[in-house]
């Protein structure tokens, strides 16, 4: 067979001129701006030749500071094309964790929403190689100023205007050569970067459309911020699925989605728990949205309640598709797709999509139990998840003057023999379904049993005057961990825990039962919006929570 590589730079192509007519929508404050696939193709190559002129010859990285919109995608698809990084900003993260990984990425040229530029200029004097700063859209002169005091800054429409809409995407490239980079968001440590290949990116895309069957006739609403766990694999799916794109900004609340679902018809969509959890609660409430045209969201980032994901079916016909993956799989994982065998809205069938899903073909997955020993795969086994595979990292990024600290813990995350160590804890079944029931860390060590914190928190929340509910371990003399559950409750409920205990108490062991509880008014999330623990604990050991 023929040794073609396998680069993103031909599912630029092909998506652009295969689907030219597709359109990635992107919603601005005047409304939706349209850009076909075919315009985005010439805008990919503009923005190619612009980049050649400010010295992106080779491998060098590019960075971006961007909200989800067309020229964000541009830019994920013309810098890896052209040979170069693309390296996507998480900008929620919080400024010391941000230079950090900016200035690990190493990124020359920064691309940088207007509406962004005034918290990127306040990190700018401390990036070290940033030599070019690329605004997209109008920013007043003051913080131009600002902003060139320490780099040359252009105007992205000034900068791609009149350039040629053809470029010469590197054909010959390795497929091993790294494409971009991304960060974990953080939720456990220090950021810790990956680089995924073009050949790591493409054959993830693959895999993306042959699970999703996304088609030219679905309308997608990009939730997911394209800084985060490499966008899904968003961008480069949608290149093979032709299918249309909705980039909300920074429009990311429930009644603009809302808005973008009926006005657009959007048909799927991507994004976090929490995400999907507004909306529902806004499409449930307000007689006027119409989310008709929606036939299936995929969900992750953190485990969907199965309780949101039935009221979803139920109540507004809408398949929610439950997936796990890591910034460190590309990262798509495992989709849980239930086995036709299972009769439709039986309990069989809701405990299978409530899971993380089976694991995807082309890699191995194994559980390996506390002492070290692979776990047996009958579904109720648990241990840590242990994987490896074409689009599974192999390694994380060390650059030159990195913590000796921090390189033995990011090589600690791998075995000799090839495996990743995800910090995820679950079990697998034969058939490959995996279910989490926490992250290491987070996993309530009570008296020498294991508690799931997840499996508090689903049951916590299918009480219905509960809004959201996060389940945090903290340090007991007796059991050395016990569970506080801390629980935000629908306005003008009465519900106390006690009447939550109750709830709990028909669904789970007694010796699991939470003592301590806190009614909060919001549950912290990270910077991508999954419950953010540590604040939690933080918070529970400041006396803030008892
Ligand atoms: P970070 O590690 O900083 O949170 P990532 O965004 O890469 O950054 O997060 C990956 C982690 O998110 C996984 O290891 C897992 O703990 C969690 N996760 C992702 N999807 C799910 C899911 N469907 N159910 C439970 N946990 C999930």
């Amino acid at each position: 067979m023929q040794e073609t590589p396998l680069l993103i730079s031909t599912l630029l192509e092909f998506g652009t001129t295969a689907y030219a007519d597709s359109e990635v929508i992107t919603w601005t404050e005047d409304g939706p701006r349209t850009t076909t696939y075919g315009e985005l193709g010439e805008m990919c190559a503009q923005l190619a030749h612009a980049l050649r002129g400010l010295g992106i010859d080779g491998d060098q990285r590019v960075g971006t500071f961007m909200w989800n919109n067309a020229e964000h995608l541009a830019t994920y698809l013309a810098v890896p094309s052209m040979g170069a990084v693309l390296h996507a900003l998480n900008i929620r993260l919080f400024p010391e964790q941000l230079l950090y990984v900016t200035n690990h990425g190493g990124s020359e040229v920064v691309i940088v929403d207007d509406t962004l530029a005034e918290p990127f200029g306040k990190l700018l004097p401390h990036l070290r190689k940033v030599r070019h700063v690329i605004v997209n859209g109008a920013i007043p002169e003051t913080l131009q100023a600002t902003l060139a005091e320490h780099a040359e800054v252009h105007d992205w429409a000034t900068l791609l205007a009149d350039r040629p809409t053809s470029y010469e995407w590197v054909s010959d490239m390795d497929e091993n050569d790294a494409s971009s980079l991304c960060y974990t968001s953080g939720t456990t440590g220090n950021p810790k970067g990956v680089a995924y290949s073009h050949r790591s990116n493409y054959l993830h895309a693959l895999a993306g459309a042959g699970t999703f069957h996304w088609s030219a006739a679905d309308r997608l609403l990009v939730v997911v911020p394209l800084f985060h766990a490499n966008a899904w694999g968003f961008p480069y799916m949608a290149m093979l699925s032709g299918s249309g794109l909705v980039m909300p900004g920074r429009y990311l609340q429930a009644e603009p989605l809302a808005t973008m679902i009926k006005q657009l018809k959007i048909t799927g969509g991507a994004g976090v728990p929490t995400i999907w959890a507004d909306l529902l609660r806004y499409l449930t409430e307000h007689e006027g949205a119409d989310a008709s045209t929606v036939r299936r969201l995929v969900v992750g980032g953190s485990a969907a309640p199965e309780s949101m994901m039935r009221r979803y079916q139920d109540e507004l016909g809408i398949e929610i598709i439950h997936a796990w993956g890591m910034t460190e799989t590309s990262p798509m994982g495992s989709v849980a797709i239930p086995p036709p065998r299972l009769d439709e809205g039986s309990d069989e069938y809701w405990s299978a999509r409530a899971t993380q899903g089976r694991l995807l073909a082309t890699f191995e997955g194994r559980i390996v139990g506390p002492d070290g020993a692979v776990q047996p795969t009958d579904g109720t086994s648990v241990g840590e998840l242990e994987i490896r595979g074409p689009w599974i990292a192999g390694s994380y990024l060390t650059n030159e003057g990195d913590a000796q600290a921090d390189i033995d813990d990011r090589a600690s995350r791998f075995s000799s023999d090839g495996w990743f160590r995800t910090g995820d804890v679950g079990a697998l079944t034969a058939d490959r379904f995996l279910r989490l029931t926490d992250r290491s860390k987070d996993v309530i060590k009570s008296g020498g049993e294991w508690i799931s914190s997840v499996d508090l928190e689903n049951k916590i929340m299918s009480h219905p005057d509960v809004v959201e509910a996060s389940v945090v371990n903290i340090p007991d003399e007796k059991w050395g961990e016990r569970p506080l559950a801390t629980v935000v409750i629908k306005e003008g409920s009465t519900t106390t825990p006690a009447d939550l205990r109750k709830h709990l108490a028909d669904n789970v062991a007694h010796w699991q039962l939470p003592e301590r509880w806190a009614i909060i008014d919001e549950v912290p999330k990270t910077s991508v919006g999954k419950f953010d623990k540590k604040r939690l604990r933080e918070r529970y050991a400041a006396g803030d929570l008892q």
